[in-house]
């Protein structure tokens, strides 16, 4: 009491000065106790004795005792004129529950200062107890069992607390005691007197709380999703993002008012509880919507619809006829989101681009206010699937471009945004404005303009497309195409616009707010793949040109109208480089032979690539007859890269042939009458060189007199078989080039298989044989007509042969 006193004291002596506690310039509040609760100071010019600082404050004003401590929290303001500091207090180092003060400064001028300094006269800060008696003592208080414990912990800390035995609040050393138990759903902390072990009182940490859940669900496998707890159960309800996220059930209703809640006991949402039901799309749902905004958040800056946090909600189990569950929407007119149980053409439709296409109605609603009629509607079923592909594309492992793979029962998807007519999509919808297609289509249809617009920017692409034009995109990939889509939606662009030519004005401006040049290849390929899908004139293009051949010497490309940015070019490993990089033209040169290829770059965009060969020509695939009969003409060619002009060709082929003519990559020859085992080859000149020799081996062919005869025929008992040829050529193997690998074999050292098959093909006789004549009996066959087939194993030869017993 008596520290007290002295601050009053000191208290009179400030306020005897300068008048009342409240007296226009200075305003003060207490405690029963008489300690300050606040100080608001209204007139810093009349108030000369105003603390500078916190530390000030609790001397002279508070007069903190020696065993108080007082420690700041880290904080930074926002706005640099204002500083606010919080403290916690602590009493020989141990924290006080509820005790901290708090200060605010504007221009380093204290102008209010409140908090609960908790002062204790004396208190033995040395507990008696240890924190695991602690915990024992309010496990067996609340009666669960030491061995059902998962996890616990407890702190020591001062806390000031009224009993029933003591009504004045006093200090207390306390254990503050948690507890997880498998058994129970303990709720409670425990208060815990660190001196005597009494549980002085306990008090609940779960009213409402928010929880990491898992989810098994219906579509995206495994994933942690936030959950809220109440009412003894886990609920699909997430307030601890920027926006409040709920996933409700409607179990069939389409009044909003007929929700059901979507909870589970411990959180783990598993497909044994939730599959029956379907109840799992709505994990589906609540993981895409939290999926879906983290995603604008954390990259592009944007809180919800609004950008202000507008709530998310979505209703799974939307109505009960064929036409809502085969179906998802966004509600208009209450800003929500439904899902339907899906049913003849439909699973679930829940899937995470499914889940995104609503969400992008909402935006286009929010931000571009596009209501949904005309060809608004048209704008705004587009621009939800171009949502539906991002989100696949950064969230889900799915194909990007296919619009509800996972849910169509009877498709590969709903549609497809980057071949708008695949078969394999349940709707085609139209790649280019003002077709037929488009003309007689509804929104879905007509959507694919922007759609397969947003595709082509991406990922590029050459083409004719719906009237005709041909175009030449290169793509931007999808970083920029999606900063574009975020630029034009959410600084208005989009807003207002009624026609598709109004829209591709406002992305090609978006284009050059982003690139700050009117120019550069955004801009540029916005507007070609407007081109691309039937809206606006053909832009400038730029192109590469060059010698499709190129030796070591070096040679000169030229990258022709390039958009403004940073030229960088790339070649294949067998072309080096001569000129600076970002040269224009460039020089190049080959370093080894073969097919290459350069590429110009602008600002990390892959634009023109231009395929050349490097060097001179390597082996050559020489195609033609391999097998060949004698004193017949053959013609052979050589496979030139690049076409057959203006190289010269050195052919060689057996001595004993005879060359017949040549006519730019072919020859004509003529084989002798006993052709023989040989090659024939050739070595081509370009302008960088010459080619090795390469081509194929011929040998002599089967089908030019019969590899074998057969006699009698027709037969009766048996029949006498002769090789004709002394040698025979087993083909081993042939590769790719058409070089055909053989070994040449006496035909006497040879083990042939004979086997005979009847008119409907099944085998009657097997027989093995060595040597180059022999006979094969016939007694056990009917008459008839058989085919004989002679093998060596690699090569089968076949002859009619007819039966008849006499
Ligand atoms: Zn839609």
């Amino acid at each position: 009491m008596k520290k007290l006193f002295s601050f009053f004291i000191l208290f009179l002596f400030v306020f005897v000065c300068y008048g009342q506690e409240d007296n226009g310039n200075i305003r003060i509040s207490r405690n029963h106790n008489g300690i300050i609760r606040s100080v608001e100071i209204l007139d810093h010019e009349e108030i000369p004795h105003v603390p500078k600082s916190a530390k000030e404050f609790f001397e002279k004003f508070l007069q903190i005792g020696p065993d108080d401590d007082f420690i700041i929290e880290p904080h930074v303001s926002k706005r640099t004129e204002f500083r606010h500091e919080h403290y916690n207090q602590y009493f020989r180092k141990i924290k006080v529950e509820c005790g901290g003060y708090n200060f605010h400064f504007k221009n380093d001028k204290l102008y209010f200062a409140s908090g609960n300094y908790i002062k204790i006269d004396s208190l033995n800060t040395q507990p008696s107890i240890s924190p695991e008696r602690a915990e024992e003592l309010f496990a067996k208080h609340k009666n669960i069992p030491l061995n059902s414990i998962i996890e616990s912990h407890s702190e020591l800390l001062v806390r000031e607390l009224s009993t029933t035995k003591i009504k004045e609040a006093y200090p207390y050393l306390i254990f503050k005691v948690y507890i997880l138990s498998d058994q129970l759903n303990n709720t409670e902390y425990g208060i815990i007197d660190a001196h005597t072990g009494e549980v002085l009182l306990q008090e609940p940490f779960v009213i409402n709380y928010s929880a990491t859940g898992t989810f098994a669900t219906r579509y995206n496998s495994t994933k942690q999703s936030m959950t809220q707890y109440y009412n003894s159960d886990f609920h699909l309800v997430d307030s601890t993002r920027g926006a409040k996220i709920y996933t409700r059930n409607l179990d069939g209703s389409t009044n909003y008012n007929d929700v059901i809640e979507l909870s589970d006991d411990d959180n783990n949402w598993t497909s044994a509880e939730h599959s029956s039901s379907e109840n799992d799309m709505g994990l589906d749902v609540h993981w895409g919507f939290q999926q879906i905004y983290d995603y604008l958040l954390n990259n592009h800056g944007f809180n919800s619809f609004n950008d202000n946090g507008y709530p998310i909600v979505g209703y799974i189990h939307y109505g009960l006829d064929i036409e809502d569950k085969d179906n998802a929407g966004y509600d208009l007119n209450n800003n929500l989101m439904y899902f339907g149980d899906g049913a003849d053409w439909f699973r679930p439709v829940a899937s995470l681009d499914a889940v995104a296409h609503e969400f992008g109605h909402g935006i286009s609603d929010f931000q571009c206010g596009w209501i949904y009629s005309g060809i608004l509607a048209t704008f705004h079923e587009g621009l939800s699937d171009i949502w539906g592909s991002i989100m696949d594309y950064r969230v889900s492992s799915q194909q990007p471009w296919k619009i509800g793979e996972q849910i169509d029962l009877s498709y590969g998807c709903i549609r497809n945004i980057q071949n708008t007519n695949d078969s394999n999509a349940r709707f085609k919808i139209a790649d280019t404005y003002n077709t037929p297609t488009y003309n007689g289509g509804d929104q879905y249809v007509k959507s694919g303009v922007l759609s397969h617009w947003f595709y082509l920017l991406v990922c590029g692409g050459t083409g004719t497309n719906g009237i005709g034009n041909t175009y030449n995109v290169y793509g931007v990939g999808m970083d920029m195409a999606e900063d574009l889509i975020v630029e034009a939606i959410f600084n208005n662009y989009l807003d207002n616009v009624s026609t598709y030519e109004e829209v591709r004005t406002a992305f090609k401006n978006a284009a050059y707010a982003l690139s700050s040049q009117q120019n550069s290849i955004l801009v540029n390929q916005v507007e070609n793949a407007w081109y691309a899908v039937g809206v606006g004139t053909k832009p400038s293009q730029m192109s590469l040109t060059g010698p499709w051949l190129l030796c070591s010497s070096g040679h000169y490309y030229t990258l022709h109208d390039p958009p403004f940015g940073t030229l960088t070019w790339q070649t294949s490993s067998n072309i080096q480089r001569l000129s600076t990089q970002g040269s224009n033209p460039c020089n190049f040169k080959s370093i080894s032979s073969g097919w290459g290829w350069i590429q110009a770059s602008i600002d990390g965009i892959p634009g023109p690539k231009k395929i050349v060969w490097s060097g001179k020509f390597e082996s050559t695939v020489v195609t033609g007859t391999a097998g060949v009969c004698p004193n017949s003409i053959y013609t052979y060619t050589a496979q030139v890269p690049g076409g057959d002009s203006s190289y010269t060709y050195s052919w060689t082929y057996p001595s004993n042939w005879y060359y017949y003519s040549q006519y730019k990559n072919t020859i004509t020859l003529q084989t002798p009458s006993n052709p023989y085992y040989g090659t024939v080859r050739v070595a081509i000149t370009n302008s960088c060189g010459t080619s090795e020799y390469s081509g194929i081996t011929v040998y002599p062919g089967y089908g030019c007199g019969g590899y074998y005869s057969m006699y009698p025929n027709p037969a009766s008992d048996e029949i006498t078989i002769t090789i004709n040829e002394p040698e025979t050529i087993v083909t081993e193997n042939e590769d790719i080039s058409g070089v055909v690998v053989s070994k040449v074999i006496p035909s006497d050292q040879l083990s042939f298989t004979i086997r005979i098959y009847n008119s409907l093909g099944t085998l009657v006789s097997t027989a093995t044989r060595t040597g180059t004549s022999f006979k094969i009996p016939l007694i056990n066959l009917r008459d008839g007509t058989y085919i004989v087939e002679l093998s060596d194993g690699k090569n089968s030869y076949r002859e009619l042969l007819i039966v008849k017993h006499d």
